[in-house]
C-alpha cells in the first residue's frame, strides 16, 4: 500500500511538472517593450485618434516609433505627455526614447542624447487672411501667441518681442481665430496643418528670420545601444523613401 502511495505521488508530481513545462512552452514569448514619450497634439507628427498606428496615437512618428520598435523585436507603447516633460521622463527612465517633432537644439543636447535627424523644418508665422503682418519683424507691436517650451518661443524671446504662451497648438490657434492675438509662430508642417483646418489663416514665411530646424529622436544621455538602434531604422526609412511617404500621408490626413 504504501509502495502504491509513494507511485501513485510520483506520477502526479511528474504530471504536475509537466503541466507546468508545457504552459511554459505555450505561452508566448513575452517581447520587451519599447516605450516612446510624445506630446501628441502637433499634427501631422503625432496626434489623438479612435484607432491609431500605436494604440490611439497616430503621426508620422508614431508610425516611426512602431517601426523602430518593430524591427527590433519590440512592443510600442506610448506615453503622451506635455511637451516640457519629455527631457525630464527620460533622464529619469520612465521613458527609452522622446518622439515629438522635436527639434535638436544645444541646450537641449546638454541633457539628452540626438538620433540622426529625419525632417528638416521651420518656424512660420500664422496670421489671419488680411493681416499686414509680411516679416518677422512686423511682429514688434503685434500680439504675438506661442507654445510653451517650443521652438517657437525661443525664437521670439531671442528677438526680444513679448508673447504670450499657450499650452497647445490648438489653443493659440483660437485665440488668432477669436481675434485676440495677431499671429501663432510654430513649426512649418503642424501650422500648415492648422491654416487647412481653419478658415481664414495664413501662413507667412521669413527664412531670414527663422533658421531651418531639425527634427531627432531623443534618448538618455550615453544610451548609444538604442541610439544606434533608432538610427539604423530611421537610415532605411529614409533612404527607402517611407519618411517622405508617411509626411504626404499624414499631411493629407484630415
Ligand atoms: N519643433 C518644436 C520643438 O522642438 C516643436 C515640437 C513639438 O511641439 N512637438 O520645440
Amino acid at each position: 500500500m504504501k509502495k502504491l502511495v509513494k507511485v501513485l505521488s510520483l506520477a502526479m508530481s511528474l504530471l504536475l511538472l509537466g503541466c507546468v513545462l508545457s504552459a511554459c512552452s505555450s505561452a508566448p514569448a513575452a517581447t520587451a517593450t519599447l516605450t516612446f514619450g510624445t506630446n501628441a497634439e502637433f499634427p501631422p507628427f503625432e496626434f489623438v485618434t479612435a484607432n491609431g498606428t500605436i494604440g490611439e496615437f497616430d503621426g508620422i512618428d508614431i508610425a516611426i516609433a512602431k517601426q523602430v520598435a518593430e524591427d527590433n523585436n519590440m512592443t510600442p507603447v506610448i506615453e503622451n505627455m506635455e511637451f516640457d516633460s519629455l527631457l525630464v521622463a527620460l533622464q529619469n527612465g520612465q521613458i527609452d526614447a522622446a518622439i515629438a517633432g522635436m527639434t535638436i537644439t544645444d541646450e537641449r543636447l546638454e541633457s539628452v542624447d540626438f538620433s540622426n535627424p529625419y525632417y528638416t523644418a521651420t518656424q512660420v508665422m500664422i496670421v489671419k487672411d488680411d493681416s499686414d503682418i509680411t516679416c518677422a519683424a512686423d511682429m514688434a507691436d503685434k500680439k504675438i501667441c506661442v507654445i510653451q517650451g517650443y521652438t517657437g518661443e525661443i525664437c521670439v524671446n531671442d528677438m526680444g518681442y513679448p508673447y504670450e504662451s499657450f499650452k497647445k497648438g490648438t489653443e493659440a490657434v483660437m485665440e488668432l481665430v477669436n481675434g485676440k492675438c495677431d499671429v501663432v509662430v510654430l513649426d512649418s508642417a503642424t501650422a500648415i496643418k492648422y491654416v487647412n483646418d481653419n478658415e481664414g489663416l495664413k501662413i507667412v514665411e521669413d527664412p531670414s528670420a527663422f533658421e531651418s530646424e531639425e527634427y531627432a529622436i531623443a534618448v538618455a544621455k550615453g544610451n548609444t545601444e538604442l541610439l544606434n538602434k533608432i538610427n539604423t531604422v530611421l537610415e532605411k526609412m529614409i533612404n527607402d523613401g517611407t519618411i517622405s511617404e508617411l509626411g504626404a500621408k499624414y499631411s493629407e490626413m484630415g
